[in-house]
């Protein structure tokens, strides 16, 4: 058991020393505190950014606070599409982001 508890407790500080840049805010933070953003495509076809929530879809990733704040600050310096190229809808984010209030600042 002590053993066991000694490698959980290397491991969760390990990935707590990751961080990522948010790309509205471009501050840094833990990425347990950030939500992951990847390309995908819409039922048209259409390049579109979606939230990750379980950070394991493949590809390349964008970081952002589950905030507004930071996605409106995304949308407003073309951040998303220049972190996931291609993408040129963010719509569907707005929903999800507003789901995630209460949290960060
Ligand atoms: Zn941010």
């Amino acid at each position: 058991m002590g053993k066991n508890a000694e490698e959980a407790r290397t491991l969760s500080v390990a990935s707590s020393e990751a961080v990522r840049t948010c790309i509205g805010c471009r501050k840094t933070d833990a990425r347990e505190k950030l939500v992951r953003l990847v390309k995908s495509a819409s039922e048209t076809g259409e390049p579109e950014a979606l939230v990750d929530l379980r950070r394991r879809m493949p590809g390349r990733g964008a970081w952002l606070h589950p905030s507004t704040k930071c996605l409106q600050l995304a949308l407003k310096r073309r951040a998303i599409g220049r972190a996931l190229p291609g993408v040129t809808s963010a719509g569907g984010l707005e929903a999800v982001f507003a789901g995630f209030s209460g949290h960060a600042d």
